[in-house]
């Protein structure tokens, strides 16, 4: 960066007066800060402590004793190896130090490092602003906006009230030095709320006076003029009383009032030149210089404005050079001397053309700013856009899920209750079974069944020539167990009757109930040898019932019929009517027995 002002620049100094608090005598070093010094700028390796102890001491010292300060910044700056921290710290004072010796590219180099590192956003907030303090004497308009944006960005998390003000003042006086007075007063409604020191009430108040001035809200007669000029005069700050004085007499000129001009700042000038700051004279000259004009006083305003170009020789303020050299101009004309007159007026144009340009410049800075930002905002509100878009597909995507969810979750539930349905109606489905192919009292075949079942036996048997038995009993005096113990002692019989043949069943039996107290036992692939045998086994089973369970005490007995395929052929009615016949010859020769049958026998039993 082409440094393009001298560090007497009247802003160049305005801000470093914020960034530094530099006193106006750069010379001043009391007994006690020369003490300090001693002690404190020592040679050799230090500890991090000690480095981190004089990091904070040299920056607490910049204000008052810049001369400690860059000795105790240059003794760091040897220093090898030192942790992150403190070299983003020793960084920012060191561009603090190469800024207010005018080295600004290294300067922005070190404060750029700071904001690129992870130093803590105080440091940062600093070196961001004190990068806006290089790009305003440079007059880089474009960058010191852009960090001007991120300062007032970083202004709310900025909770130390030092460096808060510090970065709104920056802000303020580099609205000012844009031109943009309305963004600055702005800011200056936002420091005045903060509990400001005497020093920066007055800076503050002299900068809201520079805005409303060049705003044309002024009069010479405002009382602010002179609230401020008393504020900064018990702060010690003679320089912004000064300006302030050179508004009044500014504004008394704009209101046609040149000896009221005149009477009220040649009072103050002796004491304005004793400030030996240049800038500050060579405004106050020109003005006196324009304030004779109006008087038509030619000599005294060449007298003035020849002091004015003297020390303004640099042209750092062009704004003054261009009133300055009209006047030069004006006054040579008046007096005829017109070659110097065309000097004058040539030097006055050109550096008119100079300063309309700066101030181009400085629009053609805000308006790309307010073009960036009005292009980021655009594309804010398209990433927003976008954004929403975004969201309300995820929605779709999340309520898609959601009814899939709940289609599985009802699927679900229909698949249970279908389940619980099917389940209960296979329940019910065995319970019918169960009631169309059993005996509800003793669990054994009902009639109807054992039809059925007996048939496929007979069938299958007849077909593979194998034997088939049949034997039937009928339970003995039963109607009496019924009489005398009650019906559910007869149920109870007819369980225990049934219990006890079962015992000796086997698998491929099929035990049925005909009715009442009558029973059937179809014996596939059993002749009737062996028949007779489980008849036999049968009856004594049911004779050896105990029958106390049952509460009462008697005896149970059953009479038995037998027969076989051999006997009465594969036929189940026939094998039922000749068991039935051998049972009726069990009945009549006694009951409780088994008898066979045998067509003769019958037939004797009958007669
Ligand atoms: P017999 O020795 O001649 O066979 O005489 P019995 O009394 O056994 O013959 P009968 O046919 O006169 O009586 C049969 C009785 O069986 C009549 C009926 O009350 C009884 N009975 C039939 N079914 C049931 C039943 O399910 N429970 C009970 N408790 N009694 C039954
Ligand atoms: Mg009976
Ligand atoms: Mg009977």
């Amino acid at each position: 960066m082409k440094k393009n002002s001298t560090i007497f620049d009247y802003f160049t100094q305005y801000s470093l007066i914020v960034l530094l608090l530099i006193p106006i005598s750069l010379t001043f070093k009391t007994a006690q800060a020369f003490q300090i010094q001693q002690q404190n700028v020592t040679k050799g390796t230090l500890s991090i402590e000690e480095i981190s102890k004089k990091l904070t001491l040299a920056d607490k010292y910049r204000r008052s004793n810049p001369t400690l300060f860059k000795e105790i910044i240059f003794e760091i700056a040897q220093q090898k190896n030192l942790p992150t921290e403190l070299q983003q710290y020793l960084n920012l004072l060191y561009a603090y130090h190469l800024t207010f010796v005018g080295e600004y590219d290294v300067a922005e180099d070190k404060l750029k490092a700071v904001l690129h590192s992870n130093a803590s956003s105080l440091l940062k907030f600093r070196a961001n602003y004190a990068l806006i303090n290089i790009y305003m004497p440079a007059k880089n308009w474009q960058k010191g906006l852009e960090q001007v944006t991120k300062n007032i960005n970083a202004l709310p998390t900025i909770h130390n009230n030092e460096h808060y003000q510090n970065g709104l003042l920056i802000t303020i006086i580099f609205y000012n030095q844009m031109g943009q007075y309305s963004l600055a007063l702005n800011y200056i409604d936002l420091l005045a709320k903060r509990n400001l020191s005497d020093k920066n009430d007055c800076w503050l108040r002299q900068l809201t006076l520079e805005a409303k001035f060049n705003l044309h809200k002024l009069t010479s007669n405002a009382a602010e003029l002179e609230d401020t000029i008393q504020k900064c005069t018990s702060a010690n700050n003679k320089i912004n009383a000064n300006i302030v004085r050179i508004y009044k007499t500014k504004l008394f000129l704009q209101e046609d009032m040149p000896n009221k001009a005149l009477s009220f700042i040649l009072s103050y000038l002796e004491q304005i030149r004793l400030t030996q700051y240049p800038m500050l004279i060579a405004e106050t000259v020109n003005v006196i210089a324009k304030a004779y004009w109006q008087l038509g006083d030619v000599d005294n305003t060449k007298v003035y404005t020849t002091e004015a170009l003297a020390v303004n020789k640099n042209m750092t303020n062009l704004l003054q050079g261009v009133d300055t050299y009209f006047l030069l101009y004006q006054v040579a004309k008046k007096q005829q001397d017109f070659p110097l007159a065309l000097r004058y007026f040539e030097k006055y144009a050109k550096i008119e053309k100079a300063h309309l340009e700066g101030e181009k410049a400085k629009h053609l800075a805000f308006q790309l700013a307010e073009h960036k930002s009005f292009e980021q905002k655009a594309k804010i509100e398209l990433l927003n856009k976008e954004n929403a878009l975004l969201i309300s597909e995820q929605a779709l995507a999340k309520a898609k899920v959601t009814n899939v969810q709940l289609m599985m979750a009802i699927l679900a539930v229909i698949l249970v209750l279908f389940i619980l349905w099917f389940g209960r109606l296979l329940k019910a489905h065995k319970r019918i079974k169960e009631l169309a192919e059993y005996d509800a009292l003793t669990g054994i075949y009902n009639r109807g069944h054992f039809t059925h079942v007996a048939q496929s036996a007979l069938e299958h048997c007849k077909s593979t020539i194998q034997p088939l038995s049949l034997i039937m009993f009928d339970l003995d005096h039963f109607k009496k167990v019924n009489d005398t113990f009650g019906h559910a002692c007869g149920d109870w019989a007819l369980k225990a009757t049934i219990n006890a043949c079962k015992h000796i069943s086997r698998k491929n039996d099929i035990f049925a109930r005909l009715g009442g107290e009558e029973f059937c036992l179809l014996l596939p692939s059993c002749n009737i040898d062996v028949a007779i045998l489980r008849a036999e086994a049968c009856r004594a089973a049911i004779e050896a019932i105990t029958t106390a369970e049952s509460g009462y005490e008697f005896s149970i007995t059953a009479s038995f019929g037998v027969t076989d395929v051999v006997r009465s052929g594969y036929n189940l009615e026939k094998l039922l009517a000749d068991a039935d016949s051998a049972a009726y010859v069990s009945k009549n020769s006694g009951r409780n027995r088994v008898t066979t049958f045998d067509v003769s026998q019958i037939n004797e039993s009958k007669n």
